[in-house]
């Protein structure tokens, strides 16, 4: 049975069905949102029993599918919607013959349109953070134009709960995970909404992605889509902090032209049990044999992340180690002078020792580069995301549940 809930929206399809096609074709995001879902004051909008399903958090085929099976019919136009949307961001211009338009009409009802709200935090030097809105809470993403080209880093949780000492997300500990729809949303916003150039995307934001496996695997399946977002492969990296049992999961199903990166940040087990906790669970060892399985496939090369910490890990010695450590492994390794934090643990290093911890990796015969960090003036930079709000959010909700009767 059909639950109707009176709205402006169902009045005016009451009133008039074909207008509906019109006001929603010329209908901007803000009020997409409205005929899909959610109004700005908080009413629903439901016509019909059917769960609301977000097309941000669909391949082509699946959206196709799910109209289908609720509709019996439908898949041409689906599919049509689908890209529309995907690549304009808005229904505007979707022109269907007048005899499908109730056909189309009746799938724009039963799919979520929304889009998370978002605002730009800061903007310096061309590098944008910018903050999207998820229940009560927000999460970071930043856009980083280069010389050509524009890298989008995202989210994949809100905070973390990895613990490396070095790591301003890392201070926060996990408060969620995200979803696909919050995934792709960082996306779909920096490029359909705010209209930026995106050229790659990195999975470098806060939280690990192979902490929340499955949405991020599917996150990427929807970035992907040739008839969405169109992003290829290998414009996309995932980067983990050395999750063994996901980076199998990921050897086996992910596309081979992805890029995964590993954040190794140490020359050896002593020195990195003590900066990254999740070496505990999987030591060095453990780590190499699962990039060694990842390499196995003569398409893929690992991109090895090392946070140059002063007198922590920027000695010669800790790059031959490194250098040896990495010995018949497919490998580029990026070097990121330590970005500061809110509160500091450790030194960036001179750029003296940068530059001879480069040209040691070099002579050993790696491809390194040295990352030349953007944003640091706006904490958008490597290691650097966990804003404050959030921070003294989660403080007062923990002492809110140890003391429980306080307000
Ligand atoms: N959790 C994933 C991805 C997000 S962190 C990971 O750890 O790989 C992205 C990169 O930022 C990682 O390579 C991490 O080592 C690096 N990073 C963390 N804190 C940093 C800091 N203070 N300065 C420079 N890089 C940092
Ligand atoms: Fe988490 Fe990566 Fe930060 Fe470690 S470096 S705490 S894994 S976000």
């Amino acid at each position: 049975m059909r639950k109707t809930r009176p709205s402006a929206f169902s009045v005016v399809i009451v009133l008039n069905r074909s207008l509906l096609l019109f006001l929603v074709a010329s209908a901007p995001i803000a009020q997409l949102d409205r005929v899909s879902g959610f109004e700005p004051d908080g009413y629903r909008f439901e016509s019909c029993s059917v769960q609301m399903s977000s097309i941000l958090s669909h391949t082509q085929e699946s959206f196709v599918e799910r109209i289908f099976s609720l509709l019996g019919k439908g898949k041409v136009h689906a599919r049509l919607l689908y890209s529309h949307w995907m690549k304009m961001g808005s229904l505007e211009g979707l022109e269907v013959e007048p005899q499908a338009r109730p056909l189309l009409e009746e799938m724009i009802r039963l799919t979520d349109f929304s889009v998370p709200g978002h605002r730009v935090a800061f903007e310096d030097d061309g590098t944008v953070k910018f903050l999207v809105e998820l229940d009560s809470l927000e999460c970071e993403s930043v856009l980083i134009p280069m010389k050509a080209k524009s890298t989008l880093c995202i989210s994949s949780q809100v905070g973390c709960k990895m613990g490396c000492t070095f790591c301003e997300t890392g201070r926060m500990g996990l408060l969620r995970s995200l979803s696909v729809r919050e995934i792709v949303s960082q996306v779909f916003i920096a490029k359909r909404v705010m209209k930026k150039r995106v050229d790659n995307i990195v999975f470098m934001g806060m939280g690990e992605p192979f902490d929340n496996f499955e949405a991020v695997m599917g996150a990427l399946d929807v970035l992907t889509e040739d008839a969405g977002l169109g992003f290829g492969p290998s414009r996309i990296t995932v980067s983990t902090s050395g999750l063994v049992d996901q980076i199998d999961a990921f050897t086996e199903r992910a596309d081979p032209a992805l890029h995964l990166a590993v954040s190794v940040n140490a020359p050896n087990d002593a020195i990195r049990r003590k900066i990254m906790p999740v070496n505990r669970q999987w030591d060095m060892a453990a780590l190499k044999r699962a990039m060694a399985r990842y390499c196995e496939n003569p398409r893929r090369e690992i991109l090895i992340e090392y946070v140059l910490m002063k007198g922590i890990n920027d000695s010669l010695e800790c790059a031959d180690e490194l250098a040896h450590y990495l010995r018949g492994l497919r490998v580029k390794v990026n070097l990121i002078p330590y970005n500061p934090q809110s509160r500091d643990r450790f030194a960036p290093p001179d750029e003296a020792v940068v530059d001879a911890f480069l040209e040691r990796m070099r002579a050993r015969g790696y491809l390194t580069l040295a990352r030349r960090t953007k944003g640091q003036k706006i904490m958008a930079a490597c290691g650097q995301l966990g804003n404050l709000q959030l921070r003294r959010k989660i403080f007062l909700d923990r002492s809110s549940q140890s003391h429980p009767g306080c307000a």
